[in-house]
């Protein structure tokens, strides 16, 4: 009922009358690494991390989550270690969920800084003006695809080197931008983020196997 469709296990909820807190564990497959993208085989530890959730009636909801730090396997990348994230829940540098994190960007957006702040505070969600703010300025990247997802490539500059755009098409707004055009970093961002149920190329569209996803020649030129 806390968590539909999310890869974790509550393992205890316990708390006072003002604040409820669960204890869970993330039992979703090996994530990759946020740099390379190359799927993680090694544990190295695991931690507790806080994430505020959405409260529960009168009760401030604090989820306790277990999650695994692995070790990135490629040698050629310079990150050596990072924590999973559990997709619907945790985001990288975020301390409250995705859930509750939607929230803030909704009210935030409707209102703006201060009177946002001030809601907050009467429905006591853990959310400062400073914070709501951050949120405008820097929209992360949903952990599950959108239902119907729009891929599309674009030029980074005068159409020599090329990336792939992927929109929300029933929402109507981009959810992320890659920096090629593979196929391999498509599928790869797939695998990352799942849910996406129908999937439609623009009219720019072509996925590369393999290469550098750029042009043989620079479609200015021609
Ligand atoms: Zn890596």
């Amino acid at each position: 009922m806390l968590f539909p469709g999310i890869d974790v296990r509550v393992e205890r909820v316990s708390g006072s009358s003002e604040v409820l807190v669960v204890e869970a564990v993330s039992t979703a497959r090996p994530g990759r690494c946020p740099d390379c993208r190359k799927q993680a085989r090694h544990t190295q530890s695991s931690y507790q991390r806080d994430l505020d959730e959405r409260p529960l009636g009168s009760h401030r909801v604090i989820v306790r989550l277990r999650v695994r730090r692995y070790f990135c396997d490629r040698k050629s990348c310079s990150r050596k270690t990072f924590v999973e994230q559990v997709p619907g829940l945790s985001e990288r540098h975020r301390r409250s969920s995705t859930g509750l994190t939607g929230w803030l960007r909704t009210i935030a957006i409707e209102l703006g800084g201060r009177p946002a702040a001030r809601l907050c505070r009467r429905l006591r969600l853990a959310a400062g003006r400073t914070r709501l703010l951050r949120l405008l300025t820097a929209p992360t990247v949903p952990n599950r695809a959108p239902r119907v997802l729009g891929v599309d490539e674009f030029a980074f500059r005068k159409g020599c080197t090329y990336g792939t755009v992927l929109v929300d098409v029933e929402a109507d707004r981009v959810v992320d931008v890659l920096p090629d055009r593979t196929s391999e970093t498509f599928a790869a961002w797939l695998t990352e983020h799942p849910g996406a149920e129908i999937i439609c190329p623009g009219p720019g569209h072509r996925l590369h196997q393999g290469g550098q996803g750029s042009r043989p020649s620079c479609p200015g030129s021609r």
